[in-house]
């Protein structure tokens, strides 16, 4: 079946919470959902969670990409989604988010059609995943208080936020890893600290066998040699976030040897360049997790059955849809506490 029309539309959903990361405060989330008809009538969802801290995105002009979008795609078959994939590559540089979500709406249209769930599209490689939890930053009580709360609800993992002060930070994740003990912890820094500090915050949770499983942005996005000198520096493993959006970016990162993990975000690579980058990593032996921005639970659908589907992640950050007040919940799959099941 043919595409007939798209149409995007604002979706506004409030934090439960203050979400507070290094450099950025936020208690509103803005979305816009994707919808791709086709002329059946059949309707494929995706959404883009735009950032303009990460990928420099602007909400109102998204909006103007809607006709322009609807026109370059109109009248392709579903089944031919590989065109519709190219076209949106043409974009990915001003808008990377609404690439991700024309790509998946497409593809959910497409597994509509065909009666198979877009994890299985993807190859089925598994059909449960687990994701962490975010702790965000607060004063050191708060955030112990969250982590236990969270930790007791069945999560194993817990990211925590730090990088706005490297001797806090120190403190909090001590108190953190006293008050959970047998949890396992993913750290970001989003971007905050200085190659030095972030060694020395390396080094300071190994000494003191902080249960650290990926030590994830511990510096500026553009500072490539840096996070080389990190990582060949620190005994935790170190990962990219802001430092990888497009396929070109995993590209030098693991070449010039900058990094043991990367994030794939969807928002930030639609689902063209994840595949890429998840091919490349595999090849070239680095790990991966995948992230989230603010999506709803329709733009995390879209992460679970990647991750599922590929089968390519060591670790699944997707659990903004937690964070955030929705009024229905609409992935298509079943979530128990951190573990997710597909459908
Ligand atoms: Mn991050």
């Amino acid at each position: 079946m043919k595409i007939s029309d798209v149409k995007f539309e604002l979706k506004r959903y409030e934090y439960y919470e203050t979400f507070h990361i290094t450099g950025s405060s936020r208690n509103v989330a803005e979305n816009i959902e994707v919808k791709v008809f086709l002329d059946d009538g059949t309707e494929g969802i995706g959404e883009a969670s735009p950032s303009y801290r990460v990928n420099g995105e602007i909400i109102s002009s998204l909006f103007s990409l809607e006709s322009t979008v609807k026109e370059m795609i109109k009248g392709i078959d579903v089944r031919d989604y590989a065109k519709v994939f190219k076209i949106m590559d043409g974009l990915s540089k001003s808008a990377p988010s609404i690439k991700a979500a024309i790509q998946y709406a497409t593809l959910d249209a497409l597994s509509i059609e065909i009666g198979l769930p877009v994890y299985k599209i993807f190859g089925g490689s598994k059909d449960t995943i687990e994701t962490d939890k975010t702790i965000s930053i607060d004063t050191l009580e708060r955030m112990v208080q969250k982590s236990i709360e969270t930790f007791s609800q069945g999560f194993h993992t817990l990211k925590i936020k730090v990088g706005e002060s490297l001797k806090e930070d120190m403190e909090k994740i001590l108190a953190i890893s006293e008050a959970t003990k047998g949890a396992e912890y993913v750290i970001d820094a989003n971007q905050g600290y200085s190659p030095k500090e972030a060694i020395q915050f390396a080094n300071f949770l190994y000494e003191n066998k902080v249960n650290v499983k990926i030590f994830e942005q511990p510096i500026i996005w553009n500072d490539f040699e840096g996070l080389k000198f990190v990582r060949e520096a620190s005994p935790i493993s170190i990962a990219a976030d802001e430092s990888v959006r497009t396929k070109y970016d995993a590209y030098r990162l693991i070449k010039d040897d900058c990094v043991d993990f990367i994030n794939i975000k969807l928002m930030k690579s639609g689902i063209s360049d994840a595949l890429a980058i998840i091919e490349m990593a595999k090849t070239a032996n680095v790990g991966l997790m995948i992230g989230c921005m603010s999506e709803s639970s329709v733009g995390i659908n879209q992460s679970v059955h990647i991750a599922a589907g590929t089968g390519a992640f060591a670790h699944c950050d997707l659990d903004s849809h937690m964070l955030i007040k929705e009024e229905k919940f609409r992935g298509k799959f079943v979530q128990k506490g951190s573990t997710i099941n597909l459908l």
